[in-house]
């Protein structure tokens, strides 16, 4: 299926497209569609803001939409940074000073009370309204320092209490390795977006089923890239013209 992912943060929208392009679907990001809105998140929730983004860029495209909301919820910070990590250093996606400000709040507090868990809250939302949203969890431990260079944000921060298997399953992370020192598989495989995306793809044949009358899934898109778009669907061919 054509899916219209609807992110501007490219670790996100890296790790979106290959967990959903090794489900056999087709990616364009909304960027790649020409749609550079970027909706408030208002919600006090990560599954609402999950919908709002959604929703609004679902609205703009014509197409089914995937947005992920997500962020680091820390027990020893009753939840925080939660539905705030991107902007909990005052300024929105800058993951550096994110990361500093974290390791000042957890100054002296001990290994075994570092515990936190990621959070993804994933919405998959049709043109017409219909929509489904799944929660993914991981659970996993604040660092003392940065370790490892792959992956965005809290990467080299958060250390998680399993990692992926290669044939395969998961493994306690007995040597204590951050989620920016994992292969993309190993992450995948556990991370609180991959889960919530195994929960999706679990999901979707029963949904899409449900909603038979509104039409098979889109599969190719063609036309303007303009914001003020009419739709003409043919089939499973989408056809977008300026207003
Ligand atoms: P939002 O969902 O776009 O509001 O932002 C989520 C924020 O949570 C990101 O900017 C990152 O700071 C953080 N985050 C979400 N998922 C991950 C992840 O897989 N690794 C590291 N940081 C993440």
């Amino acid at each position: 299926m054509l899916i219209c992912a609807a992110t501007g943060n490219a670790g996100k929208l890296k790790e979106i497209r290959r967990i959903l392009e090794a489900q056999g679907h087709t990616v364009k990001s909304q960027k790649e569609l020409g749609i550079t809105l970027e909706p408030e998140e208002t919600g006090a929730t990560f599954a609402e803001n999950a919908r709002i983004k959604a929703r609004a860029i679902c609205e703009a495209a014509g197409l089914p939409t995937l947005a992920d909301d997500s962020g680091l919820a820390v027990d020893a910070l009753d939840g925080a940074p939660g539905v705030y990590s991107a902007r909990y250093c005052g300024r929105h996606g800058d993951d550096e000073a994110n990361n500093d400000k974290l390791l000042a709040a957890l100054s002296g507090v001990e290994e075994g009370r570092r515990t936190a868990k990621f959070v993804s809250a994933v919405c998959f939302y049709l043109p017409g309204g219909r929509q489904l949203t799944v929660l993914g969890e991981c659970p996993g431990r604040v660092g003392f320092e940065r370790a490892g260079s792959n992956g965005f944000g809290y990467d080299p921060l958060f250390i998680p209490d399993e990692v992926g298997l290669a044939g395969g399953g998961k493994a306690p992370n007995a040597g204590g390795r951050s989620y920016a020192q994992l292969e993309d598989w190993e992450k995948d495989a556990i991370s609180h977006r991959g889960v919530a995306m195994a929960k999706l793809d679990k999901e979707l044949p029963a949904f899409l089923a449900a909603g038979e009358g509104a039409g098979a899934p889109i599969t190719a898109i063609e036309g303007s890239l303009g914001f003020e778009q009419d739709y003409k669907r043919d089939g499973d061919r989408l056809t977008r013209t300026l207003r």
